[in-house]
């Protein structure tokens, strides 16, 4: 299959070299020029759960791209999804596949503005990956990869796509309900993410302080506001319970808001996590003072930090 991953940071370039790996024809799109460059000069370097490998993938900048694809992951920030999808519409064909895994809510709505409804395929994946340095990428865990069709009629290529994952050894699975599992992981980055970044801790310390639960059930409370919106019910004791539990299990952990903002003083995707909820509590009316604090906070820290 003719695929190209683009934005190819560390989860797109992890995705990228085990679908290369799997006898696919792999093209990186990227915006960032030492990265492109490391690329093409060295190959891609990957430590897949500590077992080291480089392959030669032709990396482009966006407007470099000359190729049309079969498939498409959009691998990008939340905040440079409409950038990328603007930057490589010349790459897609009326049956280009879109594949969205990207953390944050709302991307569904920013993808059909480009791409038409029966293209669209969303997903969440619990695979971790980080950037040592251009052009090396760590990528690690077993997956999976939940994936559903947005429009009904496309089951079938739903199930494609996920069976091409899985022969890549990337776990991909059907999904009956990816609305329900996005907006588990919003919860899970809308308070274990930015509760960390603002209170410069790692997860167990995080799970250690007297009103962890308070604050995650403040937050939860007004995330299941919104995810009502969307058809989707969140139980808050239950969801509040399996947070608690999960930072049991992730130990001391620094979560990715907190590598991005605190250690690289990088931007976040927090308006796409506690500041859509905000956002859609004005719309749809519903109170979430807890999500516009939290989202005012790391927005101060990005300005304090002279992020951009
Ligand atoms: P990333 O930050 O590694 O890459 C995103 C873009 O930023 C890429 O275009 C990359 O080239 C660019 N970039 C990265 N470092 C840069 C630097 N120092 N200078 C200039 N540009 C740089 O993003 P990611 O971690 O791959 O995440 C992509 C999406 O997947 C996000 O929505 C994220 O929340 C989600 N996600 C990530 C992980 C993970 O473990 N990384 C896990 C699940 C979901």
């Amino acid at each position: 299959m003719k695929i190209a991953i683009a934005g190819s940071g560390a989860l797109g370039s992890g995705f990228g070299f085990k679908l290369f790996q799997a006898g696919n024809e792999v093209t990186l799109i990227d915006t960032w020029p030492d990265h492109v460059e490391a690329i093409n000069t060295n190959g891609l370097e990957v430590d897949f759960n500590g077992e080291k490998g480089t392959e030669k993938i032709p990396a482009f900048f966006p407007q470099d791209v000359k190729d049309t694809f079969d498939v498409v992951f959009v691998f990008t920030k939340s905040m440079q999804l409409a950038n990328m999808l603007e930057a490589i519409q010349h790459t897609l064909t009326e049956d280009t596949k879109i594949i969205c895994l990207l953390n944050g809510l709302g991307h569904k709505q920013t993808l059909a503005k480009y791409i038409p409804v029966k293209n669209i395929f969303m997903g969440t994946t619990v695979w971790t990956a980080g950037i040592d340095a251009p052009g090396k990428v760590h990528f690690m865990g077993q997956g999976p990869v939940e994936l559903q069709n947005i429009d009904p009629n496309e089951k079938a290529a739903a199930e494609e796509l996920v069976e091409m994952m899985a022969k890549a050894g990337l776990n991909g699975q059907y999904s009956d309900n990816v609305v329900f599992s996005t907006w588990r992981k919003a919860c899970v980055n809308g308070t274990l993410n930015v509760l960390c970044s603002i209170l410069d801790c790692d997860i167990e310390e995080l799970s250690k302080t007297e009103t962890c639960r308070n604050m995650m059930t403040s937050i939860i409370t007004e995330f299941s506001l919104g995810a009502k919106v969307e058809g989707v019910t969140l139980d808050v004791t239950e969801t509040v319970d399996y947070l608690m539990d999960l930072c049991g299990k992730v130990g001391p952990h620094y979560p990715s808001m907190h590598q991005d903002l605190i250690q690289n003083h990088r931007p976040t995707e927090v308006d796409y996590l506690n500041g859509a909820v905000a956002k859609m509590g004005k719309e749809h009316g519903f109170d979430a003072p807890t999500c516009q604090i939290i989202t005012d906070l790391i927005h101060a820290k990005e300005d304090l930090l002279g992020i951009k």
